[in-house]
């Protein structure tokens, strides 16, 4: 796992005006792909509220190092799976000599060379951080798997015995990622009511989402070579925020018995920053399993990964309807949880993933699975919060009249926010996902009817 040094002392100050008290302090340096309107695509680096943009700063001749050179020249390209492919050593050079240009006590002509590349976050447009090769979505939350089953039994486990042994997963769609601010389109599809003889198609009603955190893969490895558990993190290049859209009346359908299918392809957006693991180091917190479970087995077990397996990244879900938008309103948080409870780590997803000799691609994406603490305030999708509908959400619609919500209703603004702090530490954030809900195509689309 990555260790201490320097970028992380919560002391250090950047020039950059805007840092200090961000959501991109020096401390993180989080990377994106970027650019102004009618300008080609390019990684970039947060730095408060501007962005260090790393092709312009590849000219300008102000990083030194040569590893870090090596970095900086992969991030000149329109997606970062090369830089991604260099591995731990070529991010570490780059992370420090960022570092370093951007503290307080850069030189006068450093940080003249350095601001002559600073982009306005406000002027920027994002996209995908890498062309994501395969997405993979996990289903690590016990306290998700609890609520979701709990729905649909009421027997006293209703979690499958597998999911206490295998960090469960499906394979889903990479080609319907998209960046935040991207519009999702409630797809139409065929559910089937309880009471009905037939299914019908139609517009989905029961849209909802997850909030889940989005893992990139840095470096791959080669078919039929697994990953094991003590070399896993290194695999491992950052983490942003991911909102897996469900369409639950179409899944309650169709996954009886292969798991998602359209519930799930229409979309999955995710932020634009990815957060790196190095900057994640001061927020690591030890893994545990509760006693009354079973312990992993030996291939997913190291005393690392017990010892600081766990990242505390605190998360909410705010939902602004269209009405609230019209009157100037704002959203409102309707969750709040952390990825610190979910039941199987980061590396242990990535190591059981490769186990039977699957390849891992750089730049691929693993979803965490929804995360959902203890709590009915922590629950991570509007299926627990509203359960099943039964119990739909509140909330004051901008003029005193209240507004509910069983599921999404067209218009409706999904706003994931993340960040981690810790005593003497700064506190670092990963910026917002969000997307707003489009109405469904009409019928006539699919050939029905017009
Ligand atoms: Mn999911």
């Amino acid at each position: 796992m990555s260790a201490l040094d320097f970028t992380h002392d919560a002391a250090a100050h950047s020039w950059v005006a805007s840092a200090s008290g961000s959501d991109f302090p020096i401390q993180s340096l989080p990377f994106a792909v970027f650019r102004r309107a009618g300008e080609a695509f390019r990684g970039g680096a947060a730095i408060g509220d501007q962005i260090l943009d790393l092709a312009a700063l590849a000219k300008s001749g102000a990083v030194h190092d040569v590893l870090a050179q090596q970095a900086l020249a992969a991030c000149t390209q329109p997606a970062l799976n090369d830089y991604f492919a260099l591995g731990p050593p070529a991010w570490r050079a780059l992370r420090h000599a960022l570092f370093v240009l951007l503290r307080s006590d850069a030189a006068p002509a450093t940080v003249a060379a350095v601001r002559a590349c600073l982009v306005p976050q406000a002027d920027a447009q994002y996209t995908l951080p890498t062309r994501i090769g395969n997405y993979t979505d996990f289903y690590t939350s016990y306290f998700h798997a609890d609520n979701i089953g709990r729905l649909f039994s009421a027997a006293n486990d209703v979690v499958p015995a597998n999911f206490h042994w295998v960090p469960l997963a499906y394979h889903g769609r990479a080609s319907s990622v998209v960046i935040s601010g991207t519009a999702v389109r409630r797809p139409l599809g065929q559910a089937k009511p309880p009471d009905a003889a037939q299914p019908r198609l139609g517009p989905c009603a029961m849209l909802d989402y997850e909030i889940e955190l989005g893992l990139f893969v840095g470096t791959g490895n080669a078919l039929g070579t697994p990953v094991p558990l003590r070399d896993s993190e290194q695999h491992l290049f950052g983490i942003c925020l991911l909102n897996d859209w469900s369409a639950r009346d179409i899944q309650g359908w169709e996954m009886q018995p292969l798991g998602p299918f359209q519930a799930k392809n229409f979309s999955t957006s995710i932020s634009p920053w990815i957060v790196t693991m190095d900057a994640l180091a001061p927020y690591r917190t030890p893994w545990s399993r509760d006693a009354k479970w079973p312990q992993p087995l030996v291939y997913l077990d190291t005393p690392a990964n017990r010892e600081q397996g766990a990242i505390d990244i605190q998360l909410e879900t705010w939902l602004e309807s269209g009405p609230r938008r019209a009157r100037g309103a704002g959203p409102v948080r309707i969750a709040k949880t952390s990825f610190r409870h979910q039941h199987w780590t980061a590396a242990q997803m990535l190591a059981h993933h490769t186990v039977g000799g699957c390849n891992l691609l750089a730049g691929d994406l693993l979803g965490s699975g929804t995360i959902s603490g203890p709590t009915a305030g922590e629950a991570g999708a509007m299926m627990e919060l509203t359960q099943a509908g039964r119990t739909p959400l509140r909330f004051d619609r901008g003029d005193g009249e209240i507004e509910q919500r069983a599921f999404l209703a067209d218009g409706d603004a999904v706003i994931f926010r993340g960040w981690c702090e810790k005593p003497g530490f700064a506190r670092i954030g990963f910026g917002e996902c969000r997307g707003e809900v489009l109405p469904a195509l009409p019928l006539a689309a699919v050939g029905v009817g017009g």
